[in-house]
């Protein structure tokens, strides 16, 4: 069957690109999927706390969406704004905090706060005391529901006339600078434009289209622990310089940090002593951890891009292949803008509601990547 538009890859960020082209007048849009994406796993955090002017407009661009998304497609999507509290334990961590600041200001997002040690302590007072100069805190910041975002898409797309495939897209042919079909384990569909949406096999299907794009897996491991009251629903995510974080969801206390690649690239096992570091670290941090035992752990992949910014932008050599990939563990957050400025770049030739020139794929070949800025 003929597509106007395919998308490859029904994660959140598929389903939102597929939701904005449908409402933006595409006709025949077609989504194919596998399954086993990221979404699902992800834990949920939303911030417009970032280093970067475009990573910021890109969660403004989210957030206002995120407060009409339930009138638009029916389903809440869960945004708690208990908000993000980064916790500085050097005089250079808090100033590389400052710096972010004055980023969030000038790209219009005045909702954060610099926090004195005992303003910390008042935001979160389950930390323990030791190593702490300061920090921010945004009360917007906070959490959202993953897969309620990716269902409210994909409901509302298929309303609009969407058609959602189970299958592998195994083959993108190529005629000239244009891909001209999209091969599926079950049929060859004829197609005007393709978008890849693949998350971390991001680059497995560019090279379907001999394109090359720079996106890696990277896995994250999240230990859960049993049932417990000890800290509240409410807590901020909570986030110190090492990268460990935590947050509490359903009743059980989410732990994160990062750790060393995985032997294999898309190994989403779990290292049980990953498990007990975690919760060592996380105890050290919030002492009234050492009354809960982790329950549970999974791990599933990030996708990342040489900067940790998205690539939203034809391809160099491919003008009807749209990448829009590697938002790099952003990917649910930013899915609602990343949706919207998609469906403009195909519809109406380019992005119209946020300049995203930071996020053009040729930036690594010209040299020019946005730097990367870690927050703490
Ligand atoms: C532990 C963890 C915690 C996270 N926490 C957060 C968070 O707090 N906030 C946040 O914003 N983000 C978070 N993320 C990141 C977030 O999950 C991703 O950025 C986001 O899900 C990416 O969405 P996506 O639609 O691009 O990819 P995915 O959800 O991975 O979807 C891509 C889909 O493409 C399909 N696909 C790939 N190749 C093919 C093919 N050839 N044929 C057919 N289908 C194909 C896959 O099967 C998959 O279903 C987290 C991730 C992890 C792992």
């Amino acid at each position: 069957m003929r597509a106007d538009v395919v998308v490859v890859g029904a994660g959140v960020v598929g389903c939102s690109i597929a939701y904005h082209l449908a409402k933006a007048g595409s006709c025949r849009v077609t989504v194919v999927d596998r399954g086993g994406g990221s979404t699902e796993r992800a834990t949920g955090g939303f911030r417009a706390q970032f280093a970067t002017p475009v990573n910021v407009r890109l969660s403004l661009l989210s957030l206002q969406k995120l407060l009409r998304f339930a009138d638009e497609t029916g389903i809440e999507p869960g945004y708690r704004p208990c908000g993000y509290l980064f916790v500085a334990s050097t005089a250079l961590q808090l100033q590389r905090l400052r710096d972010a600041l004055a980023v969030q200001r000038a790209a219009g997002s005045d909702a954060a706060r610099e926090l004195s040690r005992d303003d910390v302590l008042a935001r979160n007072p389950a930390v323990s005391p030791e190593d702490i100069v300061g920090g921010t805190f945004s009360p917007v910041d906070g959490f959202l529901r993953p897969s309620e975002i990716q269902r409210g898409y994909r409901e509302a797309a298929i309303r609009l006339g969407v058609r959602f495939l189970q299958g592998t897209v195994l083959g993108l042919k190529r005629l000239g600078n244009r891909v001209v079909e999209v091969t599926t384990d079950g049929e060859a569909m004829p197609c005007a434009t393709v978008v890849n949406a693949a998350g971390p096999w991001a680059a497995e299907v560019g090279r379907l289209a001999a394109v090359e794009v720079p996106v890696t897996p990277l896995r994250r491991q999240v230990a859960v622990t049993a049932p417990t009251d000890v800290l509240p629903e409410s807590m901020p995510m909570t986030i110190f310089a090492d990268g460990f974080h935590c947050r509490v969801r359903d009743g059980r206390v989410l732990l994160l940090r990062p750790s060393p690649p995985a032997m294999e690239p898309f190994d989403i096992s779990v290292d049980p002593h990953w498990v007990d570091t975690v919760l060592d670290v996380g105890r050290a941090r919030v002492p009234v951890l050492r009354e809960v035992s982790v329950a549970s752990s999974y791990a599933g992949l990030y996708e990342m891009s040489p900067d940790e910014h998205a690539l939203l932008g034809f391809a160099e050599g491919a003008e009807n292949f749209l990448l829009v990939n590697g938002a790099s563990g952003h990917g649910v957050m930013h899915a609602p803008a990343l949706g919207q400025l998609a469906a403009e770049m195909v519809t109406l030739g380019q992005a119209r509601t946020l300049d995203i020139s930071a996020l053009r794929p040729s930036r690594f070949r010209e040299g020019t990547p946005n730097p990367v800025r870690t927050l703490l």
